[in-house]
């Protein structure tokens, strides 16, 4: 018999908190009541992969518990976090008369969790949310922390709320219909936060890598919820993003620019923050020196378990990529802002970071490191 993850739990101000339960999706409705959902009426949104796969078994737990289910799916994609998406969700949900204590239940990955999040956050001025993560990034990243939004024209996630969920329910089992590129890349988060956190993620990840890869459920389970809990942890001690919770922007800064000049849709956002960290653990080796570094020195390892998620590097220019970096929305006054880390485990904010530092960090992490070692002589 297979035993769930023990449950996550959020601890916010004001005495706030919500639960992460790693659990079938049919467990949905037992959770939504002890939750202290009331009523009768649920509203749910999808997207149009996600809701052949998955929709259904949601549904007939809902509806065996006496919940009225109203299902709505997105096109799946980026392009879904559009204003005329938004608009379209609006149209919908008032048409069908709710009121402030219908939940919005946001059934697939980080595109449905943000789009109906943002919903759900606006709707007569915010209705109770229930992130249903259907996906790596998602279930060990953004259905905890309450960011939601949309993109714009000029730029990504610059529409947005936080609106923190009244629950969230995460079965690692919906990943098995995952394609292997989204998981892998997925699973880029969950290494970002073994780096940033004082655990055993890290060591644990790359012991247990091929079967997690075959998504071996003993494994599968427990590592998506003890990623899960550092991005909770940080979430709990800096809610707004004053502070700490924007080490969870490791790998990110970078990962922006890589995204952004690649052309969206190029690389996943994981492939993308996989390559970001590699060119972050190199500044952060030449930061250690006060100097470009030649090598990483003891964040070797810390890179070989990157490299698991990274994707060969796309050809892009080392020196573009550095003046690309200056429209990166985390800047501050005091230019480029980096999150590098002293060790693993121990991040740290980086501000004034000289660009030929930047610049070596990229050709680090542009250069496809098995054509480097194929190129190596044999010892
Ligand atoms: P996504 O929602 O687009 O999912 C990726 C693809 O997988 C989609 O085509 C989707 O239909 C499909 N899919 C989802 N679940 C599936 C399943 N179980 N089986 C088969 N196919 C499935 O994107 P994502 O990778 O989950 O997340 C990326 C998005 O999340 C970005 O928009 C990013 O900005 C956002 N994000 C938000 C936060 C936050 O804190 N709010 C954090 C990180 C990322």
């Amino acid at each position: 018999m297979s035993h769930s993850p023990p449950a996550v739990h959020v601890a916010l101000s004001g005495g706030r908190s919500y639960a992460v339960h790693f659990e079938p999706l049919a467990a949905t409705p037992m959770h939504l009541r002890e939750a202290g959902v009331a009523g009768s009426r649920v509203l749910v949104v999808t997207d149009d992969t996600v809701g052949p796969l998955h929709l259904g078994t949601l549904t007939d737990a809902l509806r065996a518990s006496e919940w009225q289910v109203e299902t709505v799916s997105v096109p799946a994609g980026e392009a879904s976090k559009s204003l005329d998406q938004l608009s379209a969700l609006y149209d919908w949900a008032l048409g069908l008369g709710i009121d402030r204590g219908t939940p919005v239940l946001a059934l697939g990955g980080g595109v449905v969790g943000d789009l109906a999040g943002f919903a759900a956050a606006t709707l007569l001025r915010g209705l109770p949310l229930v992130h249903l993560p259907t996906t790596t990034i998602s279930q060990v990243d953004s259905a905890i922390g309450g960011k939601t939004g949309i993109n714009h024209a000029t730029g990504k996630n610059l529409l947005g709320a936080f609106h923190q969920p009244l629950l969230v329910l995460a079965d690692p089992a919906t990943l098995d219909t995952l394609p292997d590129r989204a998981f892998r890349s997925g699973l880029a988060e969950a290494v970002k936060h073994a780096l940033i956190s004082d655990t055993d993620l890290a060591p644990r990840l790359a012991r247990d890598w091929d079967a997690l890869m075959a998504h071996d459920p003993a494994v599968l389970g427990p590592l998506v919820r003890d990623a899960a809990a550092v991005k909770a942890a940080v979430v709990e001690a800096d809610e707004l993003e004053a502070g700490e919770r924007a080490f969870l922007n490791f790998g990110h800064t970078f990962g922006h620019a890589l995204e952004r000049e690649a052309g969206y849709g190029t690389l996943t956002h994981g492939e993308a923050v996989a390559l970001g960290m590699r060119a972050a653990l190199h500044l952060s080796a030449s930061l250690r020196l006060d100097r470009v570094a030649d090598d990483l020195g003891d964040f070797a390892e810390a890179d070989r378990l990157v490299r698991r998620v990274a994707p060969a590097p796309p050809a892009l220019d080392p020196a573009t990529l550095t003046a690309a970096m200056a429209t990166d929305k985390k800047r501050t006054a005091s230019g480029l802002r980096f999150v590098v880390l002293d060790a693993v485990g121990v991040p740290r904010l980086a501000d004034g970071v000289p660009p030929e530092m930047v610049e070596a960090a990229w050709r680090f992490a542009l250069r496809d490191p098995d054509a480097a070692e194929a190129a190596s002589p044999v010892a």
